[in-house]
């Protein structure tokens, strides 16, 4: 019997967010990645959500990495019925149980606040499509290995994850599917890291497939250098210790965070870190450092190698003016400082978190810094601010923006246009490619710089089948 298998696009194609692809072969099926497209009304969909297979009949998950856009509807996915494992590597099994549980309370106080609103129109509430109990169990499903190392996922389907460099625990999937006769190669990319960026190793390079799918979020740029990158971070807070006030740094919890303090532990020991207490005040970013520090051997060498030279083993070490908020007390006292901080809270836009609240006691004087080191989606506060609003409403209240703003945009996990033509460029065996995560002129720049070297390469469309 030949090999009869196929895949399909069904997220993450002509878009950046919602990774999900399903891979059929004889009678078994399994998904790559199940995420959440982000941006819009998160109730309304999942609420809404129709999986175009049926979750029961899905044999088994495999997860590249713990973003929400790769991961946010397997809450969902098992609450509708899917009964079988989620294989991650290590690093993934550590942090999803943390991602999912903050999605899910998001979801439960979305629920509630438009039910509120329900009611006072006379309509029914919304009943919730997911419980706690069904994050708990994606937490049981979980089936961790270690990267490079081999295993069967079902009979006739072998596995075996390489490190993305992309966050901790990222993945780029290699699959093996096996028929009585034929066999076909599959590689899935994840999302690929920034060679550039700290903490991270670079990309693993791939050595042969018949089947690629690649990321391209940054299919049609590269970015700048990151040495200017950190030294128009080292101005922005320079220019904050000589205001006399506090710098405010909206953050993402997992990656950007520990980026920046490995960033402000460096410009400490250097001596040129003026401020005098560094700040972590969101949950969840903190106990994601924990688990970063506790995994420290999954970093790239030459970054732990500095840790070493200041006598430092881990994040926290390396940067001995760091302190991690306990409570939300605690962090509701940061507003009697004046000055000399160095505040980092979520969310990464200011669309909630507890960077609002710095922002109600902080943005109208004309003595604080707000610096943005992540991407503001068009619609949140994070872009006002980086647009120049003068008078934004925060918590409810109006105030007049007096802080002074600073966008420091060449922070980026993602590999850039050269450093994914190279990476697919190593891949033997003139592989069909699709091209996956990303917006459009990112896709088609990246398509028409791979054809131009001679490969097959095709924009992976939503809902598309091929056959492998
Ligand atoms: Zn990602
Ligand atoms: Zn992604």
């Amino acid at each position: 019997m030949p090999l009869d298998a196929s895949i399909s696009f069904f997220g993450a194609a002509e878009q950046v967010t919602g990774s999900c692809h399903l891979v059929q072969w004889q009678d078994k099926q399994v998904l790559l990645d199940c995420g959440m497209v982000q941006g819009g009304d998160q109730v309304t969909e999942l609420n809404k959500c129709r999986f175009p297979f049926r979750p029961k009949d899905i044999d088994a998950v495999i997860l590249s990495h713990a973003h929400i856009d790769h991961s946010g509807m397997l809450t969902l996915l098992i609450a509708r019925g899917f009964q079988g494992p989620i294989f991650c590597s290590d690093g993934t099994a550590r942090l999803l149980p943390i991602l999912l549980k903050d999605a899910y309370q998001l979801y439960v106080k979305d629920l509630e606040w438009q039910n509120k609103q329900r009611a006072r129109q006379g309509k029914s509430a919304i009943e919730p499509c997911m419980s706690l109990k069904d994050v708990l169990e994606v937490e049981k499903r979980l089936k961790p290995y270690p990267y490079e190392q081999t295993v069967d996922v079902l009979p006739g389907l072998a596995l075996k994850l390489h490190d993305a460099g992309h966050i901790l625990g990222s993945a780029i999937v290699e699959l093996w599917l096996k028929g009585t006769q034929a066999m076909r190669h599959l590689v899935f990319s994840g999302d690929l890291g920034n060679p550039a960026t700290v903490l991270m190793r670079d990309p693993t390079y791939i050595e042969a497939a018949d089947v690629v799918l690649m990321e391209s979020t940054y299919g049609d740029r590269d970015h700048q250098g990151l040495d200017n990158t950190v030294e128009e971070f080292a101005a922005a807070l320079d220019a904050a210790h000589k205001a006399g006030g506090n710098v405010f740094i909206p953050a993402f919890a997992l990656g950007r965070s520990q980026e920046i303090l490995y960033y402000l532990g460096l410009l400490y020991h250097q001596g040129r870190l003026k401020q005098k207490m560094v700040v972590l005040d969101s949950p969840m970013a903190i106990e994601i450092t924990k688990i970063y520090n506790e995994m420290i051997d999954e970093f790239d060498r030459k970054d732990t190698r500095i840790f070493s030279k200041y006598g430092a083993k881990d994040l926290q070490s390396f940067l001995p003016i760091l302190h991690l908020t306990k409570d939300v007390e605690e962090s509701q006292a940061l507003n009697r400082i004046q000055s000399g901080a160095i505040i980092i809270a979520g969310s990464g836009m200011c669309n909630g978190g507890r960077i609002l609240h710095h922002f109600k006691h902080n943005l109208w004087k004309n003595i604080n810094h707000v610096v943005f080191v992540g991407f503001q989606a068009k619609g949140t506060l994070g872009r006002r601010l980086i647009d120049g609003e003068t008078r934004v409403k925060v918590l409810g209240q109006p105030l007049v923006v007096r802080a002074a703003i600073h966008t420091i945009g060449g922070f980026s996990a993602h590999a850039g246009q050269s450093q994914l033509i190279e990476w697919v460029s190593h891949i033997q065996g003139q592989p069909t490619v699709y091209l996956v995560h990303g917006e459009v002129p990112a896709l088609e720049a990246l398509q028409a710089k791979l054809q131009q070297q001679g490969m097959d390469v095709h924009i992976a469309r939503h809902g598309q089948r091929m056959a492998l």
